[in-house]
């Protein structure tokens, strides 16, 4: 089984853009896991889970979460290749499935604070056109060259519902409610949690580059 690193941290602290800079800079290839893709997979390769997770998703029902972790679990053991993980295990009851099957993985801890997050949210634009999606800023940090219109499609700018200050305040409250226990549950293990201080994006990105080269 490959290394396994757990990118952590609350909704909209910018791990996904960390990623995507650090894999533009590097020549390594990682398995980037998504748990929706091992789902598919599963079900195409007709595994016994991928059968049992076909049955709900054809009766249109949410696939449980043991048939879920089991499918993950799978996968990330049968990855050739390293893995980079976004999203997963983001409950308590994931962390435990992944470290009772022996993966112990490397988790870096992407911390902002609630005020930069909701901030962020506030001062973001995105491209209606769902193909393009570019996203931009209201404030100095990445405005479109036309007020409201998209540099790369020519398609109007929008605030995304979700990017509502109440929307954002409730995501980080089941945040703090169901994901960061997961961090504890991690060290309970012995799991090393690294910590990035995601505020400053230049520092962020060296020293993010730093551990995954390291
Ligand atoms: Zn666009």
């Amino acid at each position: 089984m490959q290394d396994v690193i757990v990118l952590f941290g609350k909704p909209g602290a910018g791990k996904g853009t960390r990623l995507s800079e650090f894999l533009e800079t590097t020549d390594r290839k990682y398995n980037i896991l998504s748990v929706g893709n091992m789902l598919r997979q599963a079900r195409a390769d007709n595994t016994e889970l991928g059968q049992k997770a076909a049955q709900y998703m054809d009766a249109g029902a949410l696939v449980p979460d043991d048939i879920i972790n089991g499918i993950v679990i799978e996968g990330i053991k049968a990855s050739a290749e390293p893995i980079i993980s976004d999203g997963f295990p983001r409950t308590v009851g994931q962390a435990q499935a992944m470290l009772d099957a022996g993966i112990l993985p490397i988790v870096i801890d992407f911390q902002v604070e609630d005020d930069v997050v909701i901030q962020r949210a506030r001062d973001r634009i995105v491209c209606e056109n769902k193909k393009c999606g570019e996203t931009y800023t209201t404030n100095d940090f990445k405005p479109p060259v036309v007020e409201g219109i998209c540099d790369k499609c020519g398609c109007h700018l929008v605030r995304r519902p979700d990017d509502d200050p109440e929307v954002v305040a409730n995501r980080l409250e089941v945040y703090r409610d169901q994901t960061l226990p997961v961090l504890e549950v991690m060290e309970s293990y012995g799991v090393k949690v690294y910590t990035i201080d995601n505020s400053d994006s230049k520092k962020a990105k060296a020293q993010f580059a730093e551990l995954m080269n390291g």
